[in-house]
């Protein structure tokens, strides 16, 4: 569990991050950038198990994990901090990001002690991934809708249903999922919270092929999917309560200011460059508009970063306006593709095989994925509207209804 409350000094802090400064500079050069071109993805991911494996070492792997799992042990601002710098490299880190953002937190949380101190470790080290198994075909925002059956059969579970958007199950080892124990109950409370052998029988997953070509997504089929019950995580029925601890385990992502686009910088290169009727593009009215606005964006985002930070500093949660920062990373990133793609005319629409999102305008626009995972645009401006606003809630016309009945 994070151990938030044991807040570290400022000067401890800056310490920390002088320290994984020297340490990502003298080893993430053999893990990021020029080590990476041209690799395979199974080799991208065996690169990616190595740097997993360096940084466990080197106290760096599972920063806020218990010490006795394999992890650092050490507070939120800590893993904040060493984020921050990994995330200057190009590094094989996201194969670990579904698996050690929540799922194995969630297990070290729930699972029994004897599970936790088998499975935790080589988590951990990057020798074993997790998925998370939430979203299903009728269940996405609205989680509690989800049919995923789960009926008792002797010591255990059968599972029978389909998951989807699964980040990485097809090289998963093991994966999180809520299933539906009681539909005679109302949609959330019906709900129970397992972990699952991915190489299970019965078990079966399917590549979803994306515009921007990443091999990430996946359906999963369950077919009499045999799970004893001590891989309950919670009580029976309060699997939904699960689910909301393991969305809440990650309460502060962090992500650069271009939300893992090109940079601002970039665009105003590409508009120095660029004409619109022969003159250079900088000069253009709507150009100079759109870079103004991502500019004072920019120092927007940079201001709720500082005071999300303040707020961990203190010992409390970051307020629910960390979801004006995604919206706006997302929408942003869009709205410089496409100017970006405009202004390079033909070339826009031409992809390289090997372009990367960080630099390449045209795959970052193609790839929306920031406005849909952990939580679509839409339900970002909901929660922005309840909780910051006061608005009255959303009309929700299946409350207290039985799961079958609704
Ligand atoms: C790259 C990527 C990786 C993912 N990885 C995982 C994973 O590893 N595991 C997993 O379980 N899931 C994963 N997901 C799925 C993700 O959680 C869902 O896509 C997301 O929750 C949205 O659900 P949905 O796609 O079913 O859309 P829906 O919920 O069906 O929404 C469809 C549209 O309706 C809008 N909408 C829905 N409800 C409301 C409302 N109340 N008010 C206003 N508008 C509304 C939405 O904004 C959206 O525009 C991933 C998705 C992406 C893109």
């Amino acid at each position: 569990m994070s151990e938030i409350d044991s807040r570290p000094a400022a000067a401890d802090l800056e310490a920390y991050r002088a320290d994984a400064v020297a340490w990502l500079a003298a080893n993430a050069p053999d893990y990021s950038g020029a080590a990476r071109a041209g690799l395979t993805v199974a080799q991208d991911i065996d690169l990616g198990r190595a740097w997993q494996r360096l940084k466990a070492d080197a106290g760096y792997a599972g920063i806020t994990l218990p010490v006795r799992y394999g992890g650092a042990g050490r507070s939120e601002l800590e893993k904040i901090i060493f984020c921050e710098e990994e995330m200057r490299y190009d590094l094989p880190v996201l194969y670990f990001g579904v698996s050690l953002g929540n799922p194995v937190p969630i297990m070290l949380r729930h699972a029994r002690e004897e599970d936790r101190a088998r499975l935790g470790p080589p988590a951990i080290r990057g020798e074993q991934i997790w998925c998370q198994l939430f979203s299903e075909p009728s269940a996405g925002t609205d989680l509690a809708a989800l049919r995923l059956k789960a009926e008792r059969r002797g010591d255990g579970w059968l599972l029978n249903g389909q998951k989807v958007w699964t980040s990485w199950a097809q090289i998963a080892d093991w994966g999180v999922l809520i299933a539906r124990t009681d539909p005679t109950l109302p949609k959330h409370a019906g709900l129970t919270y397992f972990y699952v052998d991915m190489k299970s029988p019965g078990i079966t997953v399917r590549p979803i092929r994306r515009l921007v070509d990443d091999p990430d997504l996946n359906e999963v089929f369950f077919d009499d999917v045999y799970i004893p019950d001590t891989q309950r995580l919670g009580a029976v029925g309060e699997g939904f309560k699960v689910a909301i601890e393991t969305l809440m385990i990650e309460r502060y992502a962090v992500t650069d200011d271009s939300g893992y686009g090109p940079p601002l910088e970039a665009f105003l290169s590409l508009a120095r460059e660029s004409t619109i009727n022969d003159r250079p593009a900088l000069e253009d009215g709507e150009i100079r508009a759109l870079v103004a606005q991502v500019f004072i964006e920019r120092q927007g985002l940079r201001s709720i970063h500082r005071r999300a930070i303040a707020e961990l500093a203190a010992g409390r949660a970051p307020g629910p306006e960390g979801a004006i920062r995604k919206l706006l990373l997302g929408r942003t990133r869009q709205r410089l593709g496409a100017a970006a793609i405009d202004l390079l005319g033909a070339d826009g629409v031409r992809m390289a095989p090997d372009a990367s999102q960080l630099r390449d305008f045209a795959r970052s626009w193609m790839d929306p994925s920031l406005r849909i995972a952990g939580g679509t645009d839409e339900v970002l401006i909901n929660t922005l509207a309840e909780r910051v606003l006061g608005l009255p809630q959303d009309f929700r016309p299946d409350k207290g209804l039985p799961f079958n009945q609704s």
